[in-house]
This record gives structure tokens, sequence and C-alpha cells, in this order.
């Protein structure tokens, strides 16, 4: 069996990624069907704070997105029906729907409620497309809970993932091997796994704006301007991603770390950017379903020097003020207040471990408003 760590057992993989066309909008269009055909917002009160999680496409064709304060919809669209989310319905319809997914490949790695990676590289070795697999996995979600979902197919995540995007909604897309290097030239860098809005603007100010710039950088510049990320960036560009699709029963560990343009120097900064990733972290637990019961912080000083600082709770936990709670300790252990050589971070990073299946409680508002992030603005 290839190594697909390797670049050659890499480049055989055949990878798919689903995701489900605006979910909980969809799902209560499926519920509800005079909402059917019309513009429809899931997520908070349009009268208070609330942000929107998901709305339909008859809603996006007004300027709503998700993220998007629910006011601020409202105003943009005050037809649209607006509902509080049923995230039990949601959870039930996803188990649904990886349950599918899972007749074709154990290696299925749900991202969130919505959409999942699939290796179906064993799947194929006699002879049946990938193509083959995406379309009866479309057809047969559609058919046994009544919703559509768009699938790319490729060889690795990063195109897979990109390849789904493309013909949404109810869309499938293969960008073969041979295709992954013209599929990816003109597309602005901010669609790049890893590339977020600090970055592209960073790499704007290079003249980088599409993944054939990015390609024309050298890989000297690359690291000298983004550190290790540079290295990502430079592969990323070529079309080379060897992340294995990881099942979450395999998962042992969810986090997120973030390397700061500039040295973080104030404590109350740090806390709060640590506490920022919490609610990610928690987001991304319940979106899985999973709990841990270790919590570690990571903090990389200016001269690189790295230290994870971590507490083991006596029970597993996913929400974030559980999380939150354990930061003011662990970054007071990462940084002993008489090391002032070490009083500045350039990356912060939280980690939850140990983790275990559990059945999670449905959201409160304030964790709906990360879950979204998830879910939706990927
Ligand atoms: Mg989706």
């Amino acid at each position: 069996m290839p190594d697909p760590h390797s670049e050659q057992g890499a480049e055989r993989r055949k990878i798919i990624h689903v995701d489900m066309d605006a979910f909980f909008a969809a799902v209560e269009q499926r519920d509800h069907p005079e909402l059917r055909g019309q513009p429809v917002i899931v997520g908070g009160d349009p009268a208070g704070r609330g942000v929107v999680a998901t709305c339909s496409y008859e809603a996006r064709r007004f300027g709503i997105h998700s993220a998007m304060t629910a006011a601020r919809a409202r105003s943009l669209c005050p037809q649209a029906t607006f509902l509080r989310p049923r995230m039990e319905v949601y959870r039930e319809t996803s188990r649904r729907v990886m349950g599918i997914l899972r007749c074709y490949t154990p290696l299925v790695e749900p991202l969130s409620l919505d959409e999942a990676f699939l290796d179906v590289t064993a799947a194929t070795a006699d002879g049946i497309l990938a193509a083959q697999i995406a379309r009866e996995i479309r057809a047969r979600i559609e058919r046994e809970t009544g919703l559509t979902a768009s699938a790319g197919v490729s060889y690795n995540k990063l195109l897979a993932k990109l390849a789904s995007d493309w013909r949404k909604p109810n869309g499938l897309f293969v960008v073969p091997p041979e295709h992954g290097l013209a599929f990816l030239a003109p597309l602005p860098v901010g669609k790049l796994h890893g590339v977020g809005p600090a970055t592209v603007k960073k790499l704007s100010s290079m003249g980088i704006h599409t993944v054939l710039d990015l390609r024309n950088a050298s890989r000297e510049v690359l690291i000298a301007q983004f550190g290790k990320a540079g290295f990502w960036f430079y592969e990323v560009a070529r079309g080379i991603d060897r992340r294995p699709v990881q099942p979450s029963r395999q998962r042992k560990s969810l986090g997120t770390e973030r390397t700061f343009p500039e040295n973080l120097e104030d404590a109350k900064v740090m806390l709060a950017t640590l506490q920022q990733m919490a609610g990610q972290v928690s987001a991304r637990l319940q979106a899985l379903g999973l709990a841990g019961r270790t919590v570690s912080i990571k903090a990389r000083f200016p001269d690189f020097e790295t230290v994870t600082r971590a507490h083991t709770d006596a029970q597993a936990i996913w929400r974030a003020e559980a999380i939150t709670a354990c930061l003011p300790g662990l970054l007071a252990k990462a940084i002993p207040a008489d090391l002032p050589v070490h009083a500045s971070v350039r990356l912060l990073g939280v980690t939850v471990s140990g983790l275990t299946s559990v059945e999670v409680v449905p959201a409160d508002a304030g964790q709906l408003s990360l879950l979204e992030e998830i879910i939706d603005l990927r």
C-alpha cells in the first residue's frame, strides 16, 4: 500500500469533498414546503445582535451571507423568513449524511455538520472512477435526506474542496491531476487553504494576487516573509497537499494556532487572542461531537523557542467557557513574569486533546455564532 504521506502515494490518492448546499436553510425548506423558493435566513434574532448562520440561495441574491448580522440581513431583505436554528434536526440529518459517506470508505473526515472529505483511493483500485462514486453519493443523499450536496473530486484535499465549490449548488466537478495546475492558476490566493485576510493583504502588497503569481514567487522569498507557512504556500501554489484524510474517530486532538504578522507584547491581548481561539476550537468540537479532558496552549517566542503548557480536567470539556477558564493559568505558566525576554510571542495556539465522542447539547446563541463560522464560511 502506498504511503499516503510520500509524494508518490499522495499523487495517487482519490479524494472527494462533499458539501451540503445551504445546509440549515435547506433543511428548513425541506421541512416547510411553503418556504421553498423563498429567502430563508437561519440564525440569530434580527431584532437583537444575532448573526446569520446560513441563508438560502434565494436570500443570497439580496447580498446576504453567513456571519452578517441578522439586523443587516433584514434591512437587505425585509420579506425574508427568519428562523432560529434547530440544531437537533441538523445533527440528525448530518448523521444520516455521514452514514451514507461511510458506506464508500471508512476514511471519512467530517469538517463540520455539513461537509466532509473522503479518501476513496482503495475503492477506486478496481477501476471504479472516483467521479462515479461522487455521483452516486450525491444521488443517495438527495434520495435519503431530500437535500442536495455538491461534490469535488481530485487528488488531494486542497483541490477537492476548491472543486466542490466550483459548481455549487447541486454540482459535481472533477479536477484530474493533469488539470490541477491550470485550475489553480487564475484563482485569487485567498481561496487557498490557510491563506487568510491578513496574508492576502501582505501577498497583495508583494504584487501576488493569483495562485499563478504565488507560483512565480521563490521559495526563499515566501519563507523569508511567512516563515513555515511559506513552505505551505509554495507547495499549494503547485497543487501539492500531503494532508491525509483523518477519520474523526482517530482524531486525538483538535486545535488551532496562529502566527502573528507582528509579535504580541501585551498579556491582555494574548489572553484575548487565546480566548478567541478557544471559541473556535469549541465550535469545531461541537460540530464534530467531540470533547476532551486536556487543554493546552502553545507559545512561540521571538527567538523561536516554543513551549506548551497543559491542564487536564476531571471531565471531558468542549464548551468555550470551560476551555477559556483554563487559559489565564496556562498563559501565566507559559510566560513567567520574571522572564522579560519572553514577554512577547510570535505564535499562540490552543488545543484540546484526549478526545472522545459525546452527545453534544444544543448550542446556545453565543456558541452558534462561532459554529456558523466553521460551517458556512469555508
Ligand atoms: Mg455547506
